[in-house]
């Protein structure tokens, strides 16, 4: 089995009637880039910058530290594939020094993008590092945690900032280089067609959009039992993300922990989705699944989904239909 997995790293991701799917990794550190490539992944879906700070013994990385690690995960990758550079998601499940803080409701609090856009020293660091590694290969930015317009335009303002910034020092940077926010909060999703019109790519992240949907924290044991995939009310919004995306032409990938079960393959497939990031070691599996499906079948698996009322029921129909197939 292990060996017929390994076979499929140089096959492309494609369901059995001829639709092609892009198939990238997720990553942490910029050592695991050669790992996802050896598993076949097409490009880096998701790179999670913040775990650079997360590792520092120094309250945060230097300019030139942030440099090294993004350079090195451009130059392993090559300048044919795309990396997807998330900018720092601080704070809540990914606790860090600065204002750790004595928020009640940490989740709901001064984390992710609006961190990065009350601290400004560091998140316009971090993206002189971003934008001067951006010349090594085809390097997106994507910003997190993103539930206005407005934000995502201010962090995009930012961003032009620093690009003249640079400009005026004669430091090189893509210009055009694309940029990007994630689908996680429950009102982007619902705005996700205004969304579409001003940026150039999405990508879910199902473990933030399911805790904030179902309004169940991610990390709590005791309500693990109720984040759910498979609650309708998720679905709902994935294929209104997924609609409006397709619609305007905007690149739409899934990198949240879902996009890694084999459960759920065909019915993101039926959904419209054409872009998976998961963890390196699920590519092979996740492969293997889009490679024996048509979307067709994946059409009428995601009909039915559509029809059912219940995480339970939508879970059985799913995981039966999985243990038939596979
Ligand atoms: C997500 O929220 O689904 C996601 C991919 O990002 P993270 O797990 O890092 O919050
Ligand atoms: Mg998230």
């Amino acid at each position: 089995f292990k060996e017929s997995l390994g076979k499929l790293r140089d096959l492309p991701a494609e369901t059995t009637d001829g639709c092609r799917v892009t198939l990238s990794a997720n990553i942490e550190f910029p050592e695991e880039a050669k790992h996802a490539l050896e598993r076949g992944a097409e490009g880096i879906g998701l790179y999670r910058t913040e775990f650079l700070y997360l590792n520092s013994k120094s309250a945060a990385p230097s300019e030139e530290e942030q440099y090294e690690a993004y350079a090195a995960v451009l130059k392993t990758v090559g300048p044919d594939r795309p990396v997807i550079f998330r900018t720092l998601d601080l704070g809540a499940d990914k606790p860090h020094q600065d204002g750790a803080s004595a928020e009640n409701n940490p989740v709901l609090g001064l984390r992710s993008i609006r961190l990065a856009l009350k601290n400004l020293p560091m998140f316009k660091t971090q993206l002189r590092a971003l934008l001067r590694a951006s010349v090594l290969g085809d390097a997106r930015i994507m910003f997190p945690l993103i539930s206005t317009l407005m934000e995502f335009k201010r962090a995009r303002m930012v961003l032009a900032d620093v690009m003249e910034d640079l400009q005026e020092l004669g430091i090189p940077f893509r210009k055009d280089l694309p940029v990007g926010m994630m689908m996680e909060v429950p009102s982007a999703a619902v705005m996700a067609d205004r969304f579409a019109r001003h940026v150039d790519f999405f990508s879910i992240g199902t473990n933030d959009l399911i805790q904030y949907t179902l309004a169940v924290d991610r990390t709590n044991e005791t309500v693990a039992s109720l984040f759910n995939a498979s609650d309708p009310a998720v679905i709902r919004l994935l294929r209104e993300i997924i609609k409006a995306a397709n619609r305007h032409g905007v690149d739409c990938s899934l990198c949240g922990e879902m996009s890694g079960d084999p459960i759920y393959t065909p019915l993101l497939l039926g959904l419209g989705l054409r872009q998976f990031s998961v963890a390196p070691h699920n590519i092979p599996e996740i492969k293997k699944i889009i490679r024996s499906v048509s979307l067709e079948d994946a059409k009428r698996v995601a009909g039915r989904v559509l029809r059912l009322d219940s995480a339970s029921e939508i879970t059985s129909f799913l995981r039966d239909r999985t243990r038939r197939v596979v």
